[in-house]
């Protein structure tokens, strides 16, 4: 099927120094052909960026070599069935949702504002790179060679942007990565400090622990470190409306509009239900964001 024609506002066809019809194309190298470049949100969504993309994929990788090992070395070898049936099943639950989520904030578009549609606008109103209208609380990233309304910033591990349209699902992947990393640092650590308790060993012992299990309390702790310092910074962005940004361009901050509440609803979805914790629901049908071309 051939794509679908560009649209090319008045404005832009009669402005020679904007250049031809390809200036309202993705700039940036690194963007492919078949990356989408226009339409709504709800079109499908990837980023080409190299970098992100052996992130991403090393996220899952490593998930799934954790999950592996975590099994071979405490679930197999326990003799307590409940045991490793129960906190099994929670673990790789945790990881599969984390998973879940991890691939539709990739897959997302994050809110990128379409190219060259600019009706009515002002010309110094639309983004010097991409040549869109630049709506209120809309930034340019140049990985992804778009604007991006409410970005927060582009993260390499998801190879995309965080912004209005996929941060739930970001939120939702640092929270399932965080709660697996905290379940399993908990496995590794409560057997020590049990046998600690009871005086099995001490400073003093000789006795070194194997290297899977090494390698399992590493990758555990740095995850936990790192996924929960990015929920809790997301969630201070969420209830204080403010996206990253916006907090360092603390001369461009805007005036709140709503409570912390209606800021989370407007991110995880008006209707609070268990959808709110899934990453298979989205949040929202499509918002209108006419008001927002009125810039
Ligand atoms: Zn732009
Ligand atoms: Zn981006």
């Amino acid at each position: 099927m051939a794509p679908a024609p560009v649209p090319v506002p008045h404005t832009l066809e009669r402005k020679p120094q904007l250049g031809p019809l390809r200036a309202l194309q993705p700039m940036h190298p690194r963007l492919g052909p078949w990356c989408p470049r226009l339409g709504p949100s709800r079109r499908p969504w990837f980023v080409c960026d190299i970098l992100g993309i052996v992130f991403a994929v090393s996220t899952w990788v490593l998930t799934f070599g954790t999950a592996w090992v975590t099994t071979r070395e405490l679930f197999l070898p326990a003799r307590d069935l409940a045991y490793s049936l129960a906190n099994g099943l929670l673990l790789h639950l945790q990881a599969a949702l984390g998973l879940a989520a991890h691939a539709r904030a990739m897959l997302t578009d994050p809110g990128a504002v379409p190219l060259g549609r600019a009706p009515g606008s002002a010309p110094d109103a639309r983004c010097l790179w991409c040549c869109s209208a630049k709506p209120p609380r809309a930034h340019h990233c140049c990985v992804c060679g778009r604007c991006v309304r409410k970005m927060d910033h582009h993260c390499t591990w998801v190879n995309n942007c965080v912004g209005e349209d996929n941060q739930k699902y970001f939120v939702l992947f640092t929270l399932y990565m965080g709660l697996a990393s905290l379940h399993l640092l908990l496995l590794l650590g409560v057997p020590v400090l049990r046998s600690h308790a009871r005086g099995e060993w001490d400073r003093h012992s000789t006795v070194s622990p194997r290297r899977s299990l090494m390698y399992l309390f590493l990758v555990a702790l740095i995850a936990f470190l790192l996924n929960s310092t990015m929920f809790a910074m997301q969630m201070y962005s969420i209830c204080t409306d403010r996206t990253l940004i916006e907090r360092l361009q603390r001369d461009r901050w805007l005036p709140r509009k709503g409570s912390p509440w209606s800021s989370l609803k407007a991110v995880f979805g008006h209707r609070v239900s268990l959808a709110w914790l899934s990453p298979f629901a989205s949040p929202e049908p499509p918002r209108v964001h006419e008001h927002h071309w009125m810039v």
